[in-house]
């Protein structure tokens, strides 16, 4: 039996195709293409459902998070932390704004950005930005992140593509007041038909700053700032707030089953996201450590015969992709994370038989 790494059949169900399908007939019958009712509604329950006060609708995730660069007023030359693991985006938008990304090392078991390495690349470097990533959806410790901005003047971004349905102490990731990304591409635990992404905040006037930048800098007196097109189609924003009433239940499926893979996997010399992270993990990903690196792919090729899909996230740690060789900052846990890092499958609709099936396929390929 075949065990997907996503399961899209079981997502988009003919239930979904039926209902998506009578939003879009609306939608093309009444020539509403772009920032339509389907916006609105999207901003206003995501807005709630993640306990923050605004919510603005963007093109794509990549876009959300340089938006929310330029909303805060990022200049070329501007140090900007980040940790080692994250997808490339995180740092290509800090280039493309012309800034300076800076590594900060990661928690050598769950991957996430290490405080205590923070503190040292802050005396080394001026940093004015910082982007903690929720990566996997395990949520950062915002509120010790705080602590350490708060004493040097450093403003915080959170890269949270990774963390919908996730839980920081206080507040769902989204709902710490800082500015907060996500990502809607199809394969995050919310998803569209294609690209879009959001952006929460529960400042006023950086909510209706980011309403202009999407929207070519547009505000009443004109063209006010050097924006961009960023807008949300209104297609995906029907899509987004069709499957918003079901992503909840979706999230604590994943839980769910990240629970009995912790409990089949518990014993064998992998590393695995610790019991802590079980239910304030979004569990978009179910990362496994490997020993070595030969080891990883080698039961990727394992799994891979038996039909059994994975997935490198990261084959590579972002300081040594080939355009940021040159980033300063600290490394030496995020290449050995990346080094041995191996996701096995995750999504919603995972059956018992199949949990089963790809824990017994890495027990028997580990022992
Ligand atoms: C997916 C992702 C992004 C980029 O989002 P897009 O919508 O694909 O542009 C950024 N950061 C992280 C951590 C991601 O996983």
């Amino acid at each position: 039996m075949a065990v997907g790494f996503y399961n899209f059949a079981k997502l988009h169900d003919s239930e979904f195709q039926t209902e998506i399908l009578e939003r879009f007939k609306e939608i093309v019958t009444g020539n509403a293409f772009v920032e339509g009712k389907w916006n609105t509604a999207f901003e206003t329950e995501f807005a709630q459902m993640q306990k923050a006060k605004h919510c603005l609708l963007v093109a794509n995730g990549t876009d959300s998070l340089e938006i929310c660069l330029q909303a805060l007023d990022m200049q070329p030359g501007d140090k900007v932390a980040m940790p080692g693991i994250s997808f490339y985006a995180t740092a290509e938008v800090v280039i493309n704004r012309g800034g300076i990304p800076v590594f900060v090392d990661v928690n050598p078991t769950t991957g996430l950005m290490d405080l205590d390495s923070f503190k040292r690349v802050i005396k080394q470097h001026k940093i004015k930005f910082v982007m903690p990533v929720h990566i996997y959806g395990l949520p950062v410790d915002i509120e010790g992140l705080e602590v350490i901005c708060k004493e040097n003047k450093i403003q915080i971004i959170e890269d949270a593509a990774q963390g919908q349905g996730g839980y920081l102490k206080n507040a769902p990731i989204g709902g710490s007041g800082h500015l907060t990304s996500f990502s809607f591409y199809p394969t995050k635990n919310l998803g569209a038909f294609g690209d879009a992404g959001a952006i929460l905040t529960n400042d006023d006037d950086l909510a209706t700053m980011i309403k202009s930048i999407r929207n070519h800098g547009r505000s009443p007196n004109g063209h006010t700032v050097v924006g961009r097109n960023s807008r949300c189609d209104h297609l995906q924003a029907a899509v987004l707030h069709l499957k918003l009433k079901k992503t909840p239940e979706q999230n604590k499926m994943r839980k769910d089953i990240a629970k009995k893979y912790l409990e089949i996997l518990g014993n064998l010399p992998i590393r695995l996201v610790p019991q802590e992270y079980v239910n304030t993990s979004s569990w978009h990903l179910f990362p496994i450590g490997l020993r070595s690196k030969d080891e990883k792919y080698a039961l990727k090729e394992h799994l891979g015969k038996l039909n059994i899909g994975s997935s490198l996230f990261y084959e590579k740690a972002l300081p040594e992709e080939k355009t940021l060789l040159k980033c300063e900052g600290e490394k030496t846990h995020a290449l050995d994370f990346a080094a041995k890092t191996l996701c096995i499958p995750m999504n919603p609709f995972l059956s018992e038989n199949e949990i089963m099936e790809v824990s017994q396929a890495i027990k028997s390929f580990i022992k």
